[in-house]
């Protein structure tokens, strides 16, 4: 039997930082929802980003049957999706996308350079392999990520800050970090009350990266 493996075991995601009261995000312009796919036992996070014009998304669920009711949700805010971030490289952030693509073909679908070039090495090989496993319930073609090296994606007034280069669970996570809400997408890097998927990390992997940690916050006490 093919072994299922997606990351979404490890879910987390979006932190609220000591200001709960901003999760509303009134006072800022935007609200922010956590999509997760219910039926998939994958538990699969989307971020719903809602401004006062637009919608952004942050990850792209993995089947078909569950991108389209992430869409549904952004269709009932009555505003454009106009940007989805895709946070890394496993297949249950991305799958889903031609799901957004062909609801609005305008929409910017953005990652860091070197997670598009990892996703377009194994898109098509994802496809067949998830068609296989759930037949009409998957997604069926290759959509186009813009690589964005940028350091923040401005959306609507906001600035959204990206945080590249994280040990999650691989070793090119990144992060999303909204000051003014004082919000964390975190994707698959801080997981809560779930088993960590570790199918493309080592022990040694992760030590070097509690090490890194350790000496960075070592570096910021000094100053
Ligand atoms: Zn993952």
């Amino acid at each position: 039997m093919e072994r299922i493996a997606v990351c979404s075991a490890v879910i987390s995601l979006l932190f609220l930082i000591s200001c709960p009261s901003a999760f509303a995000g009134e006072r800022h312009g935007f609200s922010i929802k956590v999509f997760t796919s219910p039926g998939d036992q994958f538990w699969i996070n989307s971020v719903i980003i809602e401004g006062t014009h637009e919608v952004m998304l942050v990850d792209a669920q993995l089947t078909k049957t569950n991108a389209e009711r992430a869409l549904q949700e952004i269709r009932e805010t009555k505003k454009p999706l106009s940007i989805i971030y895709i946070t890394h490289e496993h297949a249950d952030h991305f799958l889903g996308l031609e799901v957004f693509r062909e609801a609005y073909p305008r929409v910017r679908i953005i990652a860091n350079s070197s997670i598009v070039d990892r996703i377009n090495e194994v898109y098509q090989d994802k496809i067949d392999k998830w068609q296989k496993i759930l037949g009409s319930g998957a997604t069926s073609r290759v959509v186009a990520i813009e690589r964005f090296d940028g350091n923040f994606i401005r959306f609507e007034s906001s600035r959204i800050e990206i945080l590249q280069h994280i040990q999650g669970d691989t070793d090119e996570n990144t992060m999303l970090w909204i000051p003014g809400k004082r919000v964390l997408i975190a994707g698959d890097v801080v997981v809560n009350n779930m088993h960590v998927y570790t199918a493309d990390t080592d022990s040694k992997a992760r030590l070097l990266a509690l090490e890194r940690g350790a000496k960075a916050n070592l570096n910021a006490l000094k100053q």
